[in-house]
This record gives C-alpha cells, sequence and structure tokens, in this order.
C-alpha cells in the first residue's frame, strides 16, 4: 500500500472511533482505563492526534530504507531506517505484526510518562513521517525536502504545544497507527506476517488483494480515504 493511503487510513480511524474510545472509561466505570486512552480530547489534540496517528501509520515502513519515507529527516531518517531494517528482519516483517504495534504503543505510553524528550522525539517523527506520506516534499530534491519538512514539522510541533496539546494519548494514537498499517497491507497482494514471529503471511484470498500504487488505489481509495478524513474532521469540529 503506497505511504499516503496508510496515513490518510490512519488519520480516518483515529477520527472516526478515537472519541467513542476516549469516552469508555467512563461508560465502563473504570476511569483507571483513562491512564491508557489519555484524556477527553479538545479539537486541537483530536487534530494532532490525527496527524500523530497518520505518522504512526507510517511507521512499519520504516524498514524500508529506499522507500521514500526513509528520506523524511535525510540523513537522520535514512539512518533510522537502516537500524529498523536490520533489527527487523528486512521490508514488511517484525514491523508488520500485531507484536510490533503492541510494542510500539506500550513502549511510547511508558516513554511519555518518563521522558518528556523522548514524547518530543516521538512527536516530531510522528509529524514528519505524516507530512512527508501526504507528499510534502520537492520531487528529485532529497535535502531541499528534508528541509522543508523540517520546517513545517517544527511549525506544527510549536502550533501544537501553544494549543495546549499534552500527548496523553500518544501511546495509544501510536498502538492505533501501527495497527491500522498492518491491516491495510493485509489488504494488498502481498499481505503481512501479523502474527510474527509466528511464520506465514496474512492475505486476502482469491488474488483480490490491492495491487500497490496500481489504478485502484491512486484513482479511488485515495480520493475516498482523502474525503473520508475531511468529513471526519468536519463532523469532529462542528460544536454540537
Ligand atoms: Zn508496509
Amino acid at each position: 500500500m503506497m505511504g499516503h493511503s496508510h496515513a490518510l487510513s490512519g488519520a480516518a480511524v483515529w477520527l472516526a472511533v478515537t472519541p467513542a474510545l476516549m469516552a469508555l472509561p467512563g461508560i465502563l466505570a473504570h476511569p483507571e482505563l483513562a491512564t491508557v486512552t489519555g484524556t477527553v480530547l479538545t479539537p486541537p489534540e483530536l487534530v494532532a492526534g490525527a496527524v500523530i496517528c497518520a505518522g504512526a501509520a507510517m511507521l512499519p515502513d520504516l524498514d524500508h530504507p529506499s522507500a521514500t519515507i526513509a528520506q523524511t529527516f535525510g540523513p537522520a531518517t535514512w539512518l533510522l531506517s537502516k537500524g529498523v531494517n536490520f533489527v527487523s528482519g528486512g521490508h514488511r516483517h517484525a514491523t508488520h505484526s500485531l507484536l510490533f504495534a503492541v510494542f510500539a504503543g506500550v513502549g511510547t505510553h511508558l516513554l511519555v510518562q518518563r521522558y518528556p524528550i523522548g514524547r518530543d522525539i516521538m512527536v516530531v517523527l510522528m509529524i514528519g513521517l505524516a507530512l512527508r506520506a501526504v507528499g510534502i516534499g520537492v520531487p528529485g530534491h532529497t535535502i531541499t525536502s528534508a528541509l522543508v519538512n523540517m520546517a513545517l514539522t517544527a511549525g506544527l510541533f510549536v502550533t501544537f504545544h501553544m494549543m495546549g496539546v499534552t500527548y496523553s494519548w500518544l501511546g495509544f494514537a501510536i498502538g492505533v497507527g501501527c495497527l491500522v498499517h498492518v491491516i491495510g497491507d493485509c489488504l494488498t497482494e502481498r499481505g503481512c506476517p501479523v502474527l510474527w514471529p509466528i511464520k506465514g503471511r496474512w492475505l486476502l484470498p482469491f488474488d483480490i488483494g490491492i495491487k500497490t500504487g496500481k489504478t485502484f488505489e491512486k484513482q479511488i481509495l485515495g480520493p475516498v480515504l482523502s474525503v473520508a478524513v475531511l468529513v471526519l474532521l468536519c463532523l469532529r469540529l462542528m460544536p454540537a
């Protein structure tokens, strides 16, 4: 699946299901669950969450150093991608599993509580990945693209900060984003090793999986996801 399909589906799922999930601790009368889901979202947090979830929906593809996404912040993300590729066993291996989604979500949740600097690094990385995935950059100019991305990422990071975004839900958003990526790749013809380290790829039967970058994804799925994100944004941000 292409980068922008993953990022848009991450944002769409966040906007669609998160308000209901955030209300769960109250509905179930288990307020302690709120330590995992974060506090009730303000409109800026809802938007920041959609951006973070879009970025997290790109995180599993950092196992692919030659993909555009690895160029997000130039050599910094390329080296990170090389490391992820080495540790995870190559493209579409460990990072494309349920275990990775849980590990990334829980790991980030613990990081947020202990190290504010770790939280900020994760936030900056997720914003950068989201921007790059939706096409921010100058084709053929790697360093210029990285600089443009850094400037826009810094701008968004500061804006979210000034609007009082707390990121108490950061680990949750990252877990959801990674999960959305795994599900998205399961809908493609190559599938995913969902239960890694158990071998075996999960994919749709009868060869009906989406062919990455072909007509259906570019001309139908991409526009449908873009409209879905815009409609959900309007619905969530409109005063009740
Ligand atoms: Zn992937």
